[in-house]
């Protein structure tokens, strides 16, 4: 097993590794930018090294300084978190080429699924459904016409290098595709460096459905069940659940089997999301992403497995420590993302905490790097907390996270609380009767 980890990191992630390794008798190292030197992460890490300027580029993401600090504390392995260099393949090359462990899976898996067409074609070797589409990359509209009349109109064309929903277009008709077209381009260009684009078919009304799976070295492959990430603004997941409401035991035991043999067939190894669009019964496959994701917590409190530990587990060459008939899914759990932002405009609204009070009791778990007076930066992203809560039913689970939400306190910035809570209360959202459109139209309806 490692003795000291470094913390490739910062905010609520650091601090939900940093626990995972206390608990494994695991030293950790947090790294940090200047501006983040009274962070959560850095107080409790056995040791600390500044890596830079508040500049996400020049710190979190400046992979030469973060080698340093590894090699001076004699860390021996490195744990990525998500975001920043978690699914960079070149950064997971270089810790190893330090014979540095990497908690994450191999480079070559991190760069097949980093680039959609390529993630795509495996999919399809592996056995995953897919959206109708172009077979690969499009090169020119004449390309993308001819394929757009094959599936039917409205199309998406998608960025190859895309993420977080940049260089994504849908196309309503023939007329507008080549307009649209050339700006997913320049959009995925200017964002990604790489304007490859695909064309899927455009699902109207699909619900996001993604799968936690996890592989080891030994050929072992499990999947945790599934996320419902379907509440999204703007591409960004804003509250998932598990079970999702819209499956029944069979479809996931079904396509849990289907994500499970997938897994074993690519030979995975560590902890990875796929991702599918659900419609009509179909599921769609959009991505995989080989990271853990900010959602993780919903499943290891519906299946009582600590999955950073498992990460960690797996990194340092042991087998995963459940069989697939050891994972059981009990009761449902929901996280609603907390953002330091006007939960109206959603405006960032960074600065400093001048009270905070988590909610506690039964089931309920905070996931947040905030504390009294703790001054938010307004240099990264803006998630500053993760409640999740637990109950042996869905509406159980409902009534706690109404009550958990009302107790939270956290004056000074603005944050999401209300918009949580305003959420929470819809009929439609308690009979788990949405798609991903439906947040946005929610949102304009109450505007
Ligand atoms: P990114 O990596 O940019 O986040 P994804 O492929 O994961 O891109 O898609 C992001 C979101 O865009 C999905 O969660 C879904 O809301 C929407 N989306 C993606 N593909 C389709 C599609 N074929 N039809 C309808 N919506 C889609």
């Amino acid at each position: 097993m490692f003795e000291k980890i470094l913390i490739a990191n910062r905010g609520e992630i650091a601090l939900r590794v940093h626990r995972a390794c206390r608990e494994l008798g695991i030293k950790t190292v947090a790294v940090h930018s200047t501006a983040d030197a009274e962070a959560m992460h850095v107080r409790l890490a056995d040791e600390a090294v500044c890596i830079g300027p508040p500049s996400a580029t020049d710190s979190y993401l400046n992979v030469a300084n973060i080698i340093s600090a590894a090699e001076i504390t004699h860390a021996d392995a490195i744990h990525p978190g998500y975001g920043f260099l978690s699914e960079n393949a070149k950064f997971a090359e270089i810790v190893r080429d330090h014979r540095i462990g990497w908690i994450g899976p191999s480079p070559e898996h991190i760069r097949m699924m980093g680039d959609k067409v390529q993630a795509k074609k495996t999919a399809a070797e592996i056995g995953l459904p897919l959206v109708p589409g172009s077979d690969g990359a499009v090169g020119s509209v004449e390309e993308a016409i001819e394929v757009a009349n094959e599936i039917g109109y409205p199309v998406l064309v998608k960025a190859a290098s895309g993420g977080g929903g940049r260089g994504m277009k849908v196309i309503p008709d023939a007329a507008s595709l080549a307009g649209l077209m050339a700006q997913a381009k320049s959009e995925a260009k200017a964002a990604f460096g790489d304007d490859t684009v695909y064309i899927e078919k455009y699902l109207g009304n699909p619900r996001h459905i993604e799968f936690q799976v996890f592989g080891d070295n030994f050929g072992n492959a499990v999947h945790l069940g599934e996320r419902d990430c379907s509440l999204q603004r703007r591409h960004q997941k804003v509250l998932e659940e598990a079970p999702s409401p819209a499956l029944n035991t069979k479809q996931r035991e079904e396509m849990g089997e289907t994500v499970r043999q997938a897994i074993a067939k690519l030979g995975y190894q560590g902890a990875g999301t796929i991702e599918f669009l659900y419609e009509d019964g179909q599921f769609y496959f959009i991505e995989m992403n080989t990271r853990l994701q900010v959602e993780h917590p919903v499943t290891e409190q519906i299946t009582g497995i600590d999955l950073v530990r498992e990460q960690i587990r797996v990194a340092a060459g042991l087998p995963l420590s459940v069989s697939q008939a050891d994972i059981r899914f009990e009761g449902h759990a929901i996280e609603c993302r907390i953002n330091a932002e006007d939960p109206v405009t959603f405006a960032p609204s960074p600065g400093q905490v001048t009270d905070y009070h988590a909610p506690g009791g039964l089931h309920v778990r905070v996931d947040s790097a905030l504390y009294d007076n703790y001054r938010i930066p307004p240099y990264y992203d803006s998630l500053i907390a993760k409640l999740i809560v637990y109950g042996s039913t869905r509406n159980e689970c409902l009534a706690r996270l109404h009550r958990a939400l009302e107790e939270y306190v956290i004056n000074g910035p603005k944050t999401t609380i209300p918009l949580h809570q305003r959420l929470i209360e819809d009929p439609e959202f308690i009979d788990g009767d949405y798609s991903i459109k439906w947040l946005e139209n929610w949102l304009a309806a109450k505007a």
